[in-house]
């Protein structure tokens, strides 16, 4: 079903494209860009499918909203095609897949013919029964648009390269911090590297190079070693004369796809000092490969909780890491919450469980009543069973953002119950709840590591290795599609570029 080829690592070593000079037949005109794209991240261990209820789609002035940049040049002319972007979930249903391509496609055959087109992807996409989503996706942009335009994507440093999709693209820049900081940063330099070349009448030279190598995020953080130093080598690299930007993508590890592994990649005006550059940025992260550890103390959800109640900390904020919504899980799991129940655990916060059907309940029961509730397990009943709980409605809320949330006393924990699945990254989520996390002893989130906001108050961070669809200790999933050999699956072999 996907008129991509899988990449083999012969064709991709191969793969590489001199500078082309574009004629530079822009005087007189604006150019005419075009914005579109499929950002979502899923992990294909997950049970429970992504559907188009879990997209925020773009369009209008809403999407140009997302590139204030482009208002720094007067000779373009940007036009918002559709951009659909999801909370992290499972494999992406087929026909909403279809569909989105299809809004993409049409948008760029009615507004076209384009100079340029800008996609504002995340690249970890799956799709049912499509090997290689992003180069299904990014393929039908090139046929529509013809292979002159010069198409640049931005991508999370979680996502997953290839060669099919390294063909299709002209430029693409990702990430360079993790957590992420630089969201806007990227997509500006993604724009700015299209007009650069556009302006210039160049088509650059690209490097990629992928690794055998496929850590989860919460092992390769940009803020702590070796992460940092390896990632401070993408500024070095980068002469903005030969070599003009550079990218080092660690990928996505909860996808079982052959293509999940990281990758360098470098643009360039120089073939020896590009495909040079993407050499540096693949040992050195290479190189570094034994040392990547996660960046705050991990073990069992039981040895963790024991470690937050010893803890001298006034607050410990503690990852629900195998439930990770932010990496793709359903967020149902009451496993820890069971954990910390039977630890008869202190003033602590759990935010947070998504259960429309004890939303429901709580919200016919009213504030103040007390209710047996079955928490859980009905969105991912392969990782997570349902756990019974006596609760007290403390509050009820609705919002057109996040629907409907319960604060739930069970015992010691305020539990925050939503219908909808969430991710609680950001302060401005419990503040909305008139919730200050630093009132509670421990504060138990759904994430692997901790996102900035929590990095900046956390007086100290522990993560649960708990069981779940997007473990931590991915080595204990069942792979079957990634190739091999790959590190850390497989630790006795040694490579090269
Ligand atoms: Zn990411």
């Amino acid at each position: 079903m996907n008129p991509s080829p899988k990449p083999t690592a012969s064709s991709i070593t191969q793969a590489k494209s001199p500078p082309i000079a574009m004629g530079g037949d822009l005087e007189g005109g604006r150019l005419k860009i075009a914005a579109a794209g499929i950002a979502i991240e899923c992990a294909t261990f997950s049970p429970l499918p992504s559907d188009l209820s879990d997209f925020n789609l773009l369009r209008g002035a809403d999407l140009l909203s997302r590139y204030p940049f482009a208002a720094r040049y007067a000779d373009i002319e940007l036009t918002p095609v559709m951009q659909a972007n999801a909370l992290p979930g499972g494999v992406l249903r087929r026909a909403v897949y279809n569909d989105l391509k299809v809004e993409i496609i049409s948008g760029l055959r009615d507004s076209g013919p384009w100079d340029g087109v800008y996609l504002d992807m995340h690249g970890a996409m799956a799709v049912e029964d499509i090997d290689d989503a992003e180069a299904d996706f990014i393929s039908a942009v090139r046929d529509l648009v013809g292979p002159d335009p010069l198409i640049s994507a931005s991508y999370d440093l979680h996502g997953n390269l290839s060669a099919a999709i390294m063909e299709q693209l002209d430029l693409l820049t990702a990430y360079r911090t993790a957590p992420h900081e630089d969201a806007l940063e990227t997509r500006a330099r993604a724009f700015d590297l299209l007009v650069n070349c556009l302006r210039a009448g160049t088509r650059p030279v690209k490097a990629f190079i992928p690794i055998p190598l496929l850590l989860s995020g919460e092992r390769t953080m940009t803020i702590v070693e070796p992460g940092a130093s390896v990632y401070a080598e993408i500024t070095e690299v980068i002469d903005n004369e030969k070599v003009l930007d550079a990218s080092l993508l660690v990928g996505f590890t909860w996808a079982d796809q052959a293509r999940s592994q990281a990758s360098a990649v470098a643009l360039g005006l120089d073939e020896e000092a590009t495909w040079s550059a993407a050499r540096v940025l693949a040992a050195a992260y290479w190189g570094a490969r034994h040392e990547f550890d996660f960046g705050v103390p991990t073990g069992s959800t039981d040895k963790c909780i024991k470690m937050a109640l010893e803890s001298k900390a006034p607050t410990v904020f503690l990852s629900d890491s195998g439930d990770n919504v932010t990496a793709g899980a359903a967020g149902d799991m009451p496993y820890v919450l069971g954990k910390l129940l039977s630890h008869r655990v202190p003033k602590t916060l759990f935010a947070s469980l998504v259960d429309a059907a004890a939303v429901d309940a709580c919200f016919a029961a009213g504030l103040g009543a007390s209710r047996e509730l079955s928490l859980g397990g009905k969105l991912d009943p392969i990782h997570g069973k349902p756990l019974p709980v006596t609760g007290v409605v403390r509050k009820l809320r609705e919002s057109a953002a996040s629907g409907r949330q319960v604060i739930l006393a069970i015992d010691d924990i305020d539990l925050v119950l939503t219908e909808r699945r969430l991710a609680f990254t950001t302060l401005a989520q419990f503040t909305e709840l008139e919730i200050d996390p630093l009132n509670y002893r421990i504060v138990c989130l759904k994430l692997g590591y901790l996102f900035p906001d929590f990095q900046r108050i956390a007086p100290c961070a522990i993560m649960a290795l708990s069981p779940g669809p997007v473990s931590a200790l991915p080595e204990n999933l069942p792979f079957h599609t990634i190739q091999r050999p790959m590190f850390p699956f497989d630790r006795d072999f040694d490579w090269a570029r």
